[in-house]
């Protein structure tokens, strides 16, 4: 059975139709990326997937484990196991990183938290990432660089430990070093059940990573289907030649 299953999707966002006809079929333990240019709908396809409000979807579907999520609440969606970490990570003032990632830990599990384990785990977490301890007790993303609010998002990923993570442009203004921590974490997340769907521009963070499919998103619909073969086609020759031949 697969895990998600993209059928037909149509979705717009203020008024302007920016998915047209997407199809997607992810199964449990694969790893796939998304490549497309400025504007093709790679945020948008993650955020109808996570049914973010801002993102109507006027027809097609959204399965998820055989469940029709099309039109569920996003709180729903989490608790069902899907994650997604955001372009640009919101800075929250007066909730600590911490206070944070218990109350979404426990707002997916459905379950009290227990706390030492959890602490635990948040330390082991944190120094696989490379954090310092005391970002815990820090604001959300407050005063964070790029790098650092990234990997607030990979620490987040590791401690929900979601069945499907869309990672959206993860890698985006990060330095090499920090690139080789988010890919690491990415990796400690990966395993034989759970499914990766990575938006990106930069195949370094796919280098310690198993890429099973690479899809070419443009003007809202898949083009192209590949192995990782086609990540490296991408790096070399862009995306116009793909541009021009959008027939299926
Ligand atoms: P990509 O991630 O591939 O660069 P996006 O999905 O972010 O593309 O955007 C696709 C199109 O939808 C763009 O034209 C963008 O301006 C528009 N768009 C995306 N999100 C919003 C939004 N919240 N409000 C208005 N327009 C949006
Ligand atoms: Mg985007
Ligand atoms: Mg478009």
């Amino acid at each position: 059975q697969k895990l998600l299953e993209v059928y037909d999707l149509h979705a717009s966002v203020d008024g302007k139709n920016i998915l047209n006809g997407l199809n997607l079929s992810v199964a449990p333990g694969e790893t796939h990326v998304i490549m497309g240019p400025n504007g093709a709908g790679k945020s948008t396809l993650g955020n109808v997937i996570l049914g973010n409000p801002e993102y109507h979807v006027d027809s097609g579907s959204i399965t998820f484990n055989g469940a029709d999520i099309t039109h569920e609440p996003t709180d729903a969606r989490a608790r069902r196991g899907i994650f997604l970490s955001f372009q640009s990570p919101e800075e929250v003032p007066g909730v600590t990183l911490e206070d944070f990632l218990r109350v979404s830990k426990s707002a997916v599990t459905g379950k009290p938290l227990k706390v030492f384990a959890f602490q635990k785990e948040l330390k082991k977490t944190m120094e696989a990432l490379n954090m310092d301890a005391s970002y815990a007790r820090r604001d959300l993303n407050v005063g964070f660089s790029g790098g650092e609010k990234k990997k607030a998002e990979i620490l987040q990923m590791l401690m929900l430990q979601p069945k499907l993570a869309i990672l959206d442009e993860t890698d985006s203004g990060l330095d090499v070093d920090a690139v080789r921590i988010v890919s690491e974490g990415i990796r400690r997340y990966k395993n034989k059940d759970n499914a990766l769907l990575i938006i990106t521009h930069n195949a370094k963070i796919l280098e310690n990573l198993t890429v099973d499919y690479a899809h070419v998103l443009v003007d809202g619909r898949i083009v192209r289907t590949g192995g990782s073969e086609l990540v490296d086609e991408i790096e070399n020759e862009g995306f116009r030649h793909m541009e021009e031949g959008v027939a299926e």
